[in-house]
């Protein structure tokens, strides 16, 4: 079905930070599948672990204990201060799975109406409940109705969440992501997220955050709750944990970890053999090369490097980001860029209309990175430049 407006060109074989097409010439890829190959394109070790997975055990279903599930379940844990896992197939799913966590959590606490507070711009998904949640008409529109259940304060405003639970005894949840991606590279004031754990922790609340994009080095930390010095009570995973292997994960903390009972939840794919071979690669390949400390550096320098040649640029509002992601906001709509770096065989985005987005592979070099800031600060000047003569 057409849900994608595509770009014309088709890749079939990619290495590290590079992508061929099927003419033979050669990208550099500035986007990694939408924040999904942090390792870069066919990681050896991670090529290796699925091939040696596939011809073990693909799958199995979760009426069998899983071993390499529970490696993964053990490895994230430890990782991020979690209790509880359940593995999903994608970042709709772990959502999914959160919000029916939290309306479980508030019928145990005897509220009918469980109502979780959400954000504005936020994206979570394109099921009917992540759609609900996502903070964004374009995603919404036609689908209606909509769940029930919902309200939405702004993003960065601590004041909003703080006159909802004043007003409103059948909230059980916040659910937000720690920047928000696709809603313009969004990143919060310092405090945030701990000021939001002390609401939660004050009305008995559950903090859910959604790290679909943020998570996994992402950020420049594993999770980026981790730069907050807080833990929440949910977290989902989905796009880099398995280097491009659909899966998805739900964690939970304290009582969350306990809320779900055999008949509550399930997935027939979910934390298959398979899926869990190429996170669990994915998760020692980060750590024991030192990728997430390297990611934290190398986006300090993408974006030092973006300032020192744009700052002055008319057009330019403002650069930001966290760890490898990385938001240009220019002050007219710019989706057009997107294919004037693919004709200079570059791959970007453009989010929000107005943001260019880079989400370069956390093993990107240095010289690559240079390459990916000098050909896009050309092409927004051109483009600028066109602009305001027309
Ligand atoms: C991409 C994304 C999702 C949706 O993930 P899918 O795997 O496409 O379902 C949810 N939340 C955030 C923050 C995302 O960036």
């Amino acid at each position: 079905m057409s849900t994608y407006s595509q770009l014309p060109v088709t890749f079939v074989r990619g290495e590290g930070v590079w992508l061929w097409d099927k003419h033979g010439e050669r990208y550099l890829d500035a986007l990694s599948g939408i924040a999904v190959c942090g390792l870069g394109h066919c990681h050896p070790r991670v090529v290796e672990a699925i091939s040696r997975q596939a011809g073990t055990l693909i799958h199995t279903s979760n009426l069998y204990h899983i071993d390499r599930q529970e490696h993964l379940a053990t490895r994230i844990t430890e990782l991020s201060g979690m209790k509880n896992a359940f593995f999903c197939n994608s970042g709709a799913e772990a959502n999914e799975s959160a919000i029916k966590l939290a309306r479980l959590f508030g019928h145990n606490k005897g509220i009918d109406l469980p109502t979780i507070i959400v954000m504005d711009n936020s994206f979570h998904g394109r099921t009917m409940a992540t759609l609900t949640a996502s903070g964004n008409r374009k995603v919404q529109a036609g689908f209606e109705p909509l769940l029930k259940g919902f309200v939405r304060v702004p993003y960065n405003n601590i004041e909003a969440v703080r006159q909802v639970a004043l007003n409103n005894e059948n909230v059980v949840a916040v659910l937000v992501e720690p920047f928000q991606g696709e809603g313009g590279v969004n990143i919060p004031q310092a405090h945030y997220l701990q000021e939001l754990r002390k609401i939660c922790d004050q009305y008995d609340w559950l903090l859910m955050l959604d790290e679909v994009q943020s998570g996994i080095g992402r950020s420049g930390k594993w999770f980026a709750f981790q730069h907050s010095d807080i833990t929440p009570d949910v977290m989902t995973l989905a796009k880099g944990l398995g280097s491009g292997v659909a899966i998805g994960a739900c964690l939970a903390n304290g009582i969350a970890a306990e809320t779900f009972k055999p008949g509550n939840h399930a997935s027939t794919f979910g934390g298959n053999p398979l899926a869990c071979a190429a996170a669990l690669e994915t998760l020692a390949v980060l750590q024991e090369e030192g990728v997430i400390d390297h990611a934290e550096q190398l986006g300090e320098f993408i974006r030092d490097r973006l300032k020192s040649q744009l700052s002055d640029v008319e057009g330019v509002v403002q650069i930001r980001g966290q760890g490898l992601i990385t938001g240009i906001e220019l002050s007219i709509p710019c989706g057009v860029l997107v294919k004037k770096a693919l004709e200079k065989k570059l791959l970007i985005n453009v989010t929000s209309d107005k943001v260019v987005r880079l989400l370069p592979a956390l093993i990107m070099q240095q010289d690559e990175a240079t390459q990916v800031v000098d050909v896009t600060c050309q092409l927004i000047k051109e483009f600028l430049n066109s602009q305001s003569e027309d």
